[in-house]
């Protein structure tokens, strides 16, 4: 069975209750590609998860830009995976550049964080990349096989992780991967999780790129035969999202 398209909408610290009832009003009145060829997930801050759960469309799904490394009690601030779970919120976006820089986290917090949602049974978009001086010295494959082996060294189970290939300096920054350098990548990976973790597992998981991905770069990108979707972050703001959803096809 091929590997099902997927494109997540990263909203980041972005919204408001009125801003958020348009966008779903939007998506819910969009003709896409059925749920058996694109899986759609939207990802709101924590505070609208539950108000977008209540009112999008069944066919697509809710993630939680983040949660905690272990059950909760005296982590001010955090939301657990056993939160996600109990307000029906099945995915998490974990790793995020913008976490790992801005917040300092770890490649092995970043590992234990997947292995804990997992546990719970959310599912986790798993985001590596790498920086642009980190690109200039070639060291590119270098730095995301350090950071998918820190999860590959935590989970046993790969069904139900999907892995964000986001370039850092393509992030937010209108600056999108050639589908070449994207394919190139996602190639490498593949070819990582074949040789570390196992040939099954490097077919049956979905690497989905993300960095400025738009209305009009996604079609390319998407005919990539390793690009098996997008991790959106500006776009997904926009009805422009719609399109890159329909790249599916
Ligand atoms: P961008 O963000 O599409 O705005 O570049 C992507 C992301 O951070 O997931």
């Amino acid at each position: 069975m091929g590997r099902k398209f997927l494109v997540g909408g990263n909203w980041k610290c972005n919204g408001t209750i009125e801003e958020v009832k348009k966008i779903v009003t939007t998506l819910n009145e969009a003709e896409v590609p059925p749920e058996d060829v694109v899986e759609v997930i939207i990802s709101p801050p924590f505070v609208f998860l539950t108000l977008v759960k209540s009112l999008l469309r069944l066919d697509f799904y809710v993630a939680a830009q983040n949660c905690w490394v272990r059950n909760g009690g005296a982590f001010t601030g955090e939301i657990s995976a056993e939160m996600l779970v109990n307000l029906g919120i099945p995915w998490v976006i974990l790793g995020h550049s913008e976490r790992r820089s801005l917040l300092n986290e770890t490649n092995e917090f970043v590992g234990d964080k997947v292995a804990y949602a997992l546990s719970r049974g959310v599912k986790v978009i798993a985001c590596v990349g790498e920086t642009l001086e980190q690109r200039e010295s070639d060291s590119t494959m270098e730095v995301i096989a350090v950071q998918t082996k820190a999860i590959a060294e935590r989970i046993s189970n790969w069904d139900n992780v999907v892995l964000a290939y986001e370039p850092v300096w393509a992030i937010g920054t209108g600056k999108v991967a050639t589908p070449i350098q994207a394919q190139e990548i996602h190639c490498e990976l593949r070819k990582w999780l074949k040789d570390n973790v196992s040939p099954e597992v490097a077919e049956s998981t979905r690497i989905i790129y993300g960095g400025s991905v738009n209305g009009s770069n996604c079609k390319d990108l998407a005919a990539q035969p390793d690009v098996d979707g997008f991790l959106v972050g500006g776009a997904s703001l926009k009805p422009e999202f719609l399109d890159i959803i329909k790249s599916a096809t």
